[in-house]
């Protein structure tokens, strides 16, 4: 067992703080890395305040890490000492399922195991990455293109492949028109990589804040979704709809905006239900769907795509002791766009 330093929740409600959590011993197939940068999603304020139920405490959460190997089991072979390494959301899967045979480890049917708060195969609680060490199996580690700045690329091991993953899926692409709704960590991600996809981008934020960045970011088109115009001149207008928005909505006002077989596709995991009437989808073949992160395969294609088209995520490097404060910053929605934890700092 290692023992290493982290930041641990111990209720809904206290504040986060400093820590030590235990790693296993290395397996033959197990990569131990030390941890450089750790993003913030807000499926890690989600998880520790308990809105999607109970977890175990104290625990450690981030799934947005990027680090160094430090050491290598006897048999891996896929990953060596010194390289640059990812690991997002889930860390095994049971490898045998026709999902994640097909390589679509995120809808394993036996349950993907989370990076955090899941049952790991020897039944401890598995702790994330706001800590100096990780120890994953080999296959579920990525390797991190040499020319993505290390200190931005660790949110695309969540935000950048949960929105890669639907926009590649329903074929975000020329003579596509995509709308992203919510432009935080997911949603400047989304922009982003549709834009590099070659679809026509349009923000729909709740105001025009961040309109100058959503541009920047090569969106077409940036509106607010608190003007009701919005909705009156967008109507049929979309082919395919991110929703990134960490709240509930009313959906039936952006399904709205769908054009004849157009898609909505939530990643956005409110607790709260989001209905749907019927006449929203009937009346133009529209679909409501939902995506879960992406595959370990996906995975290594979205970051070998980032390098290759330049993009990066938009960070802001805290100490590990802001990080209460970043969570109060992305609960509303005071983010630009990603808080990305300097590790080094974890002392
Ligand atoms: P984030 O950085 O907080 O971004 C969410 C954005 O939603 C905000 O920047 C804001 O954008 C908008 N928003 C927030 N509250 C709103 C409200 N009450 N009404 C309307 N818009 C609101 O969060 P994130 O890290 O991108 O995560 C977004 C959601 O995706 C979370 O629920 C997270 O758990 C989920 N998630 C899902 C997956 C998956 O696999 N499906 C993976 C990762 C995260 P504007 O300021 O532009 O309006
Ligand atoms: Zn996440
Ligand atoms: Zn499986």
């Amino acid at each position: 067992m290692l023992t290493v330093n982290a930041i641990a929740a111990t209720s809904p409600t206290a504040p986060l703080e400093k820590t030590t959590i235990e790693r296993r011993d290395l397996g033959a197939n197990d990569v131990l890395i030390e941890v450089k940068y750790s993003g913030v999603c807000h499926s890690d304020i989600h998880t520790v305040r308990g809105d999607w139920g109970p977890v175990k405490y104290p625990l450690t959460v981030g799934h947005e890490i990027v680090g160094i190997v430090a050491e290598v089991g006897s048999a891996v072979t896929r990953h060596q000492v010194g390289e640059r390494v990812g690991v997002g959301c889930m860390v095994n899967s049971c490898r045998e399922c026709e999902n994640c045979l097909a390589g679509e480890e995120q809808y394993c049917l036996k349950g993907n195991v989370g990076t955090y708060a899941a049952v790991d195969r020897d039944g401890t609680i598995t702790q994330g990455g706001y800590s100096t060490h990780v120890v994953v199996t080999e296959d579920f580690v990525l390797t991190v293109p040499e020319s993505i700045p290390f200190e931005k690329a660790a949110p695309l091991l969540c935000a950048g492949i949960t929105t890669y993953s639907p926009l590649k899926h329903w074929n975000a692409g020329p003579g596509k028109k995509v709308a992203v709704v919510g432009m935080g960590g997911l949603g400047h991600m989304a922009v982003k990589i549709a834009v590099a996809l070659g679809a026509e981008v349009t923000v729909l934020s709740q105001s025009l804040s961040k309109q100058e960045d959503g541009l920047a970011f090569g969106a077409e088109h940036y509106y607010a979704t608190s003007d009701p115009e919005t909705f009156k001149n967008l109507r049929n207008t979309f082919d395919l709809i991110i929703n990134s928005v960490s709240a509930p909505l009313d959906i039936n006002a952006y399904l709205s905006l769908l054009r004849l077989d157009g898609t909505l596709v939530n990643v956005g995991a409110p607790a709260e239900p989001l209905p749907v009437r019927a006449f929203s989808l009937i009346g133009a073949r529209r679909s409501f769907a939902g995506s879960n992160i992406g595959g370990i395969r996906e995975t290594q294609e979205m970051l070998d795509f980032c390098a290759e088209h330049n993009i990066a995520p938009e960070t802001e490097l805290i100490n590990a002791d802001y990080i209460n404060e970043a969570y109060e910053r992305v609960l509303k929605s005071d983010v630009r766009y990603r808080f990305v934890i300097d590790i080094a700092t974890l002392v």
